[in-house]
């Protein structure tokens, strides 16, 4: 059981849509243990195992006071109700955005040793399942912005401190100087 460094915005594998669990071997319950300990340790209500660098459909949670996970989830929507309220995620982290979220979900998967569970929650709980979820599917919660938002959202990422501007690796040739591609004839 190991705190884990989270991937932020920016690194593909939180665009890159997870494997179904197959086995639920003791990696899968070393994977749940690592997720657990790394949410808790940050204080997040949710880690999914993309943020962790690990392309399997994994989630853990901690809402009120209930520390748990699902595996291989599968959502159903019970009804049309619609909540927004702030939303963060550790891996864009400092920011929050008021998202639009299905009020009531029924989360179907599994446990970390292949027995059925399902999730039945509303609200906060309703709001982690679909953000966890989200993750599994290579989505993040600024998808679920309308435009100006996620415009808002990506300015505040650009600007924050620990956002990689992108800039290409600098290859240095010489402890001297750069060697100018045109000037080796010399
Ligand atoms: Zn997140």
């Amino acid at each position: 059981m190991t705190v884990q460094p989270i991937r932020l915005f920016g690194d593909p594998v939180l665009r890159t849509p997870a494997e179904s669990v197959v086995d639920f071997d003791a990696e899968l319950r070393k994977l749940v243990a690592d997720l657990t300990d790394t949410m808790l340790e940050q204080s997040g209500a949710g880690l999914a195992a993309p943020q962790l660098g690990v392309g399997l459909r994994v989630f853990t949670f901690d809402v009120d006071d209930v520390v748990g996970h699902l595996i291989n989830p599968v959502l159903e929507f019970p009804d049309e109700e619609e909540e927004e309220g702030p939303e963060g995620c550790l891996s864009i982290p400092g920011l929050y955005f008021d998202t639009k979220r299905r009020l009531n979900v029924v989360a179907k998967g599994f446990n970390e040793y292949g027995d059925p569970m399902q999730i039945v929650g509303t609200g906060l709980m309703a709001r982690c399942v679909q953000h966890e979820t989200d993750h599994l599917d290579g989505v993040l919660f600024l998808d679920r912005l309308d435009p100006k938002g996620r415009k808002e959202a990506m300015k505040a990422i650009r600007q924050a401190e620990w956002y990689d501007q992108g800039a290409p690796p600098v290859i240095k040739v010489s402890p001297h100087a750069a060697v100018s591609p045109f000037g080796l004839g010399g």
